[in-house]
């Protein structure tokens, strides 16, 4: 090949894709690790989006899939509304209750994939009477805890933690804490009970704003297979 035919070829390669073009646009979808990602690639596979290899057992982070312009990235779910966000990745799958913690209004949501379903609520000592003024408050939901409280006119401190949150209430770190409840086996193993509920929760997909825009065919394609399977 002449030097002159490789610069092309090479500068195809690198051009961005068009819809009208040859190839098609890349698609990168970011999932959240963990018990969401093992409910959420039966959905995918239903949209004909297959990893190549046994994604739940690897160490890798990114994934070709069987189609060529869909590729996977496996994130902590808070990491996820980031790489969105950012349009480093083009959509993501992620909890409500991470959803509810980041924030921010770069992102489209349109689909609730109904998978990982739980509730996001306050817990105590059980039977320990309800606290009057105001009470420390423990969880890694420290964004969704302040307006929570604030919503009822609670005063709080908010102390944030990155696990284990039923053990602030019986070391006496806190009065209550914030965290997902699903059968509640974990809140009556340590002696705790679910006081209020917060939120429902759930998967969601959410969709970068520029990337609905600029790649609007090959995203809406794959939003009305991957809602037709939920
Ligand atoms: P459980 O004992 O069934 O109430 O589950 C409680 C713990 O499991 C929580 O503290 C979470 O860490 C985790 N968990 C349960 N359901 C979910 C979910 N849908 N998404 C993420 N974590 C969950």
């Amino acid at each position: 090949m002449s030097q002159t035919n490789a610069q092309n070829s090479t500068q195809s390669q690198l051009r961005p894709q068009t819809e009208t073009g040859k190839r098609p646009q890349t698609l990168t979808i970011a999932l959240t690790k963990g018990r969401i990602l093992k409910e959420t690639l039966p959905l995918l596979a239903a949209a004909d989006v297959r990893p190549l290899e046994d994604i739940t057992r690897s160490r890798k982070l990114q994934f070709e899939t069987n189609r060529d312009n869909v590729r996977l990235l496996v994130l902590r779910g808070i990491d996820v509304p980031t790489y969105v966000q950012y349009g480093a990745a083009d959509l993501g799958i992620a909890g409500k209750d991470t959803l509810m913690e980041y924030g921010g209004d770069g992102l489209y949501e349109p689909i609730d994939l109904k998978i990982a379903k739980c509730r996001l609520m306050t817990a105590a000592i059980k039977g320990a009477p309800a606290k009057t003024g105001r009470i420390k408050v423990a969880t890694k939901y420290v964004n969704v805890a302040k307006h929570y409280y604030a919503s009822r006119g609670r005063q709080v401190d908010v102390i944030k933690l990155y696990g284990a949150m039923e053990l602030a209430p019986i070391m006496a770190l806190a009065d209550e804490i914030v965290d997902i409840v699903d059968t509640g086996n974990t809140l009556r193993a340590n002696g705790l009970e679910p006081r209020e509920h917060i939120a429902d929760i759930s998967s969601r997909v959410i969709v970068n704003k520029a990337s609905m825009k600029m790649k609007y065919r090959p995203i809406g394609t794959l939003l009305d297979a991957v809602a037709a399977s939920v």
